[in-house]
Order: structure tokens, then C-alpha cells, then sequence
């Protein structure tokens, strides 16, 4: 018998990648993305915020700030909680105490440090269809099991949610954890009605899912009335006490001030808090000092801000709907949202919105196929458009060629 040695000269590296490597994919949408960066393709396909809104000069007198007042502290290592005044300020908006507050890298890090803390293999999260494709790339390599409930115009459909809450109780696996967008969905764009929020919060309190509430979008809202986060009625079912709070809040200030500081943060009870500074410690030890201080320095001018970035959003996406009016076929359907960067663009049943992005470069137009933010499939008659950082110029023309194209498609 000869026994099989790794043969020195050719190691298969890609062999002895971890199982966890092995489930990770390249994300769809990068993919997508390489081909409608041609540079004259209008597109609406990134979800980028609007570069030119970035408040460049206070962020160059926040920073000169910064090093004035703290010199050096502002360059060193810092504690893994995170910036004492911002989480202070982040507690005292949400009426909590700072200890419910984890400073992060980016919301993108809070759901990565989540799913580390929260998902055992086979854990089944319920995630609304279509989700954050990003959220299920953080929490695919903890190997979580999935279940989609369905989405309407109002957001996550309650009734789908307790009959499928109730049936994983009755089969004796319940589900740990909802992952929710309530406000300005990505990539719907929509929000979740009142009523509904309630009857969430109140169901998974019942079956003792947590729910994860991703909130970047929350203070982008430029029509309508604002409702109740996930996190405040959940704070109010716990009777005011944030440790018994099953909500789990996540927001950050990449849309409201700027994404590259990378500044976002994570409110939830003691015991998740705890986990996730032990976490983040194998992470990153800690959000860059610096980039902490330097929004900490520019949260005076953040509601100026957010009022800027609303009005332009409010008018870029009021432009692209009236267009889609005009342009679109019959029988194409479109959210209307009331803030945030995004559209979606539903086609009739049998379209394929994938096989149809190429004839869309052809008319030099792209959008992201809505497919890939399904967790188990479906949405191949869907797309995502963003108004965030389009002109005038561009929604116009790019409206009325996509329009060409679906009519096309139609014929
Ligand atoms: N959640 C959602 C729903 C998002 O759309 C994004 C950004 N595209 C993120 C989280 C990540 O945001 P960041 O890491 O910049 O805070």
C-alpha cells in the first residue's frame, strides 16, 4: 500500500481554505457592477451617497480641531467600546445608557460581529424577501439557515411572519433571529407600516426571536410621517429596560455624514454588548480613534447635514418617479419611497431582469437585477434602481432609455 503525500511541489492552497472560506461568494452585485461601469453607462446600479453633498470643509476644521484639542490621544490605540463622547451622545438620543452602545467599523462590521455572537450552525434567521445582500454576505460564513418572509408594499408581511414563527415553535426549532430594514428598505426602498411594527415586536417577543434592526436610512426620510423604530417599541414591551430590550438596533453615520470615516454603532442589551467588545477585540481592537473624534467634532453640523442630503434625495427621487410615469409601460410597477437612496422596479411575471441588463447597457443604462438580494431565490422579474447620486441630466435620460428597453421587453 502506498500512502498519498501532499505532493511538495504543488500545494493545493485553495484545498485548505476553512469551510466557512468555502461558502463565501463574490458578492452578485460587484460582479454586475464591473459591467455597467462603462463610463458612458448611466447608472443607477451603485448605492453610492451623493459625493458632492460631503461637507469637505467642516470635515478639514473638524480634523485640525481634533488634533488641536486631543494631539496625540487622537492617534493612539483607544478602548474597544469606543469614543466615550459619541457613545454618550448615541445613548442619550436613544434615551439609554452608554453601556447599550457598541461603536463600530461601519454597520457592515456590526452585522459581521452579530452574526459572530448571535448565529450557531443551522440557526435559522428569518430575513424579509427581497434583504441586504450585504447582511447575508456577513452572515453566511457562521452558517446560519435561512427563511424568507414575504414583503409588500407595506414592508414585512406580519400574518406570513407569525405563521412562520409558529410553525419552526411547533416542530420544536424555533427561529433566533429576524434581520430587518423597517426604513427606506435596501433595496425596496420601503418602510414598515405602524401597525405592523407593533404586531412584529409583539410576535417575536412571543416566540423569543431576536430581532437585528438595521437602520442606516432612519433619518433620511424626506415624505410622510415618521414612525416608532423596532428598538423603541421593543425598549417600551421591556418596560423601559434595555437589557430586557430582544431588539437590536444598528445604525451609522456613512449616509447622513460621510461612509469612509466608517463610523456606526450598535444598541443593544448588556449580555450582546459584552460579546461584541470581546468580538470586535479579535476584529480591529477598536474604530480608529481618530475618524470617532473627527464625527464627534462634526455632530453639530449633522442635522444641517441630513437636511441638505434629504432635500437633494427627496427631489432626485421625486424626479425619477415622474419619469418612470411617463417612460415605463403599463404593467411595470415601482415603490415610491419616502426617503432613503433606493427604487424598486417590479416587471411583469416571465421577464427576467438579469438577461435583460446587457440590452439595458446597449441603450446605456444599468441597474442591479433584483434576484441576488433574495436569501433562497426569486425576484428574476426585479431591479433595483438608486437616485442618490444621479443629476437631473441622468434620471432623465436614463429613465426614458430604460423605458425603451422594458417596452422592448414587453413587446
Ligand atoms: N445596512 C444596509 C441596509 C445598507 O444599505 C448598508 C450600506 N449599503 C449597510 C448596512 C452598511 O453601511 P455602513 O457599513 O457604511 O455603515
Amino acid at each position: 500500500m502506498t500512502a498519498t503525500r501532499p505532493d511538495p511541489t504543488h500545494l493545493d492552497i485553495g484545498a485548505r481554505l476553512s469551510r466557512r472560506a468555502q461558502t463565501m461568494n463574490a458578492s452578485a452585485i460587484r460582479e454586475i457592477l464591473k459591467v455597467t461601469q462603462q463610463p458612458d453607462v448611466i447608472s443607477f446600479a451603485g448605492g453610492l451617497p451623493a459625493p458632492e453633498l460631503f461637507p469637505i470643509e467642516d470635515v478639514r476644521r473638524a480634523a485640525d480641531a481634533v488634533l488641536t484639542r486631543h494631539g496625540a490621544a487622537a492617534l493612539q490605540y483607544s478602548t474597544t467600546e469606543g469614543h466615550p463622547p459619541l457613545r454618550e451622545w448615541i445613548a442619550a438620543r436613544h434615551g439609554i445608557p452608554a453601556r447599550n452602545v457598541q461603536i463600530v467599523t461601519g454597520s457592515q462590521q456590526g452585522l459581521d460581529l452579530l452574526g459572530k455572537v448571535l448565529i450557531d450552525e443551522g440557526d435559522t434567521v428569518l430575513v424579509e424577501a427581497p434583504t441586504y445582500l450585504g447582511a447575508l454576505q456577513s452572515f453566511q460564513p457562521y452558517l446560519p439557515r435561512y427563511a424568507q418572509i414575504p414583503t409588500d408594499e407595506g414592508g414585512i408581511d406580519v400574518e406570513a411572519l407569525g405563521a412562520v414563527l409558529r410553525e419552526q415553535a411547533e416542530q420544536g426549532r424555533p427561529a433566533k433571529l429576524l434581520y430587518a430594514i423597517p426604513n427606506f428598505q435596501n433595496p425596496t426602498g420601503r418602510t414598515l407600516s405602524l401597525e405592523r411594527r407593533r404586531a412584529l415586536v409583539e410576535l417575536t417577543a412571543q416566540y423569543g426571536v431576536l430581532v437585528i434592526e438595521d437602520d442606516p436610512y432612519g433619518e433620511l426620510r424626506f415624505s410622510g410621517e415618521p414612525a416608532p423604530s423596532l428598538y423603541e417599541l421593543g425598549l417600551a414591551h421591556a418596560g423601559g429596560d434595555p437589557d430586557q430590550n430582544h431588539v437590536i438596533y444598528s445604525s451609522s453615520f456613512s449616509k447622513t455624514l460621510v461612509p469612509g470615516l466608517r463610523d456606526a454603532w450598535v444598541q443593544a442589551a448588556s449580555p450582546v454588548i459584552a460579546k461584541l467588545i470581546q468580538a470586535k477585540q479579535g476584529s480591529d481592537l477598536h474604530t480608529p480613534t481618530f475618524n470617532q473624534m473627527l464625527v464627534t467634532e462634526l455632530l453639530p453640523i449633522l442635522p444641517r447635514q441630513i437636511e441638505t442630503v434629504k432635500q437633494a434625495y427627496g427631489a432626485r427621487a421625486g424626479r425619477m418617479m415622474a419619469r418612470i410615469e411617463e417612460h415605463f409601460p403599463v404593467g411595470v410597477d415601482f415603490t415610491r419611497p419616502q426617503g432613503g437612496m433606493f427604487l424598486w422596479v417590479t416587471l411583469p411575471g416571465g421577464l427576467d431582469t438579469t438577461a435583460l441588463l446587457p440590452r439595458a447597457v446597449e441603450h446605456k443604462v444599468a441597474y442591479v437585477p433584483g434576484s441576488p438580494f433574495y436569501a433562497l431565490g426569486g425576484g428574476e422579474n426585479t431591479l433595483r434602481l438608486s437616485y442618490s447620486s444621479a443629476t437631473d441630466a441622468q434620471i432623465d435620460t436614463g429613465m426614458a432609455a430604460l423605458g425603451n428597453v422594458l417596452r422592448g421587453a414587453l413587446a
